[in-house]
């Protein structure tokens, strides 16, 4: 029986999303063409984590050593590429994370095998690999079939499953041992580094209103400022919005921003990009207003006004003062 082998993520004693996003797909796919799911966890002293990972998957691959108790990608790629060598699964599910966007690649090129990076489906067709990408941010879907291998490997993008810890399994526990260390050349992991909180901390926030280019010129901020003051909510904004510099950094929703979860996210003027919605789409309700009726943002959010924010932004302060 073919395997699919998915490489566990987890960050300061916490499993990232990922990981089961990750074996969402895998067990749909193997559930298809009749495969087994394996998950790789590399770690140290962390068995209460790949404990968990029992619900999601057939087996469980762990690794127990301190080069691997935090991300390095040298000893990860030696890892990963002693277990593939062994293994030989027909895919190899990756994270489209910081980790995976530096693994993945060079793992595909120590091994010769194809990599596909940042995709948002996987299927197999009649014995080929079929992914889906997104791409003109999000506007488009690329089907893709892979040159017929036998072995892939695949980034997959954060937000593209749902996160199922419970998936019925009770997954077999397999400790191996790391390979030699001897050719690591020598980087070291030395220390999270935690961004220093220079303003309000969007993440902590109940109702966040964000606003996106729409918002056209800073003068126009106090009108968006006036609105999340009458409803109680705190000012996040998109990327162009703080490389503009018209609010800070740390206010900026996205890949390159912050991930936020508020009860409320009310998107003011903002397209959607993929890069966006992975920072808010988990939010509980969504709520966007944009003049563009076919704006991504529509897609994920739960309530729309396809109309001028400048008209509707009054309405609505109006309404709750
Ligand atoms: C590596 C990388 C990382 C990135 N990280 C992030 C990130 O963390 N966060 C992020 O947000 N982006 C990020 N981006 C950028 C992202 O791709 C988009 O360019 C960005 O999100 C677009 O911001 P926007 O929606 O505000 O602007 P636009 O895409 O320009 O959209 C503006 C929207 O406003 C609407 N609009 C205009 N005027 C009005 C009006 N008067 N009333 C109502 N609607 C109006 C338009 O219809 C349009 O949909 C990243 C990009 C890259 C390449």
């Amino acid at each position: 029986m073919g395997e699919i082998l998915v490489l566990a993520e987890h960050r300061r004693g916490e499993l990232r999303d990922i990981t089961f996003e990750m074996l969402t797909m895998a067990n749909r796919l193997a559930g298809e063409n009749d495969l087994s799911v394996t998950t790789l966890f590399l770690g140290y002293e962390s068995s209460d984590l790949s404990d968990r990972l029992k619900g999601a998957c057939e087996k469980i691959i762990r690794m127990d050593d301190p080069e691997l108790g935090n991300y390095n990608s040298e000893p990860y790629l030696a890892a990963l590429e002693m277990v593939i060598k062994d293994r030989k699964p027909l895919l190899t599910l990756i994270g489209h994370t910081a980790m995976g966007m530096d693994l993945a690649p060079c793992l595909a090129t120590r091994l010769s095998i194809p990599l596909a990076t940042d995709c948002v489906e996987v299927s197999l067709v009649e014995g080929r690999l079929e992914v889906i990408r997104q791409i003109y941010g999000g506007k488009i879907n690329a089907h893709l079939t892979m040159k017929a291998y036998d072995q892939y490997l695949i980034s997959i993008r954060p937000g593209s499953a749902a996160a199922e810890a419970e998936q019925e399994k009770s997954g077999d526990m397999e400790t191996i041992s790391p390979p030699s260390w001897e050719n690591l050349k020598g980087r070291r992991f030395i220390d999270y580094l935690e961004a220093a909180l220079e303003d309000v901390d969007i993440a902590a926030a109940d109702i966040l209103v964000s606003i996106g280019r729409g918002i056209a010129k800073p003068e126009n901020i106090a009108a968006a400022q006036e609105f999340a003051d009458a409803i109680g909510a705190t000012l996040a904004c998109s990327r162009p919005v703080a490389d503009k510099e018209w609010l800070p950094k740390s206010r900026q929703v996205g890949t390159s921003g912050k991930t936020v979860r508020p009860k409320i996210y009310i998107a003011l003027g903002i397209s959607g990009a993929f890069q966006h919605q992975a920072g808010m789409k988990n939010s509980e309700t969504i709520i966007a207003v944009n003049k563009d009726s076919r704006a991504p943002i529509f897609n994920v959010a739960h309530y729309g006004i396809v109309d001028d924010m400048f008209k509707v932004l009054p309405l609505l302060t109006e309404k709750f003062t």
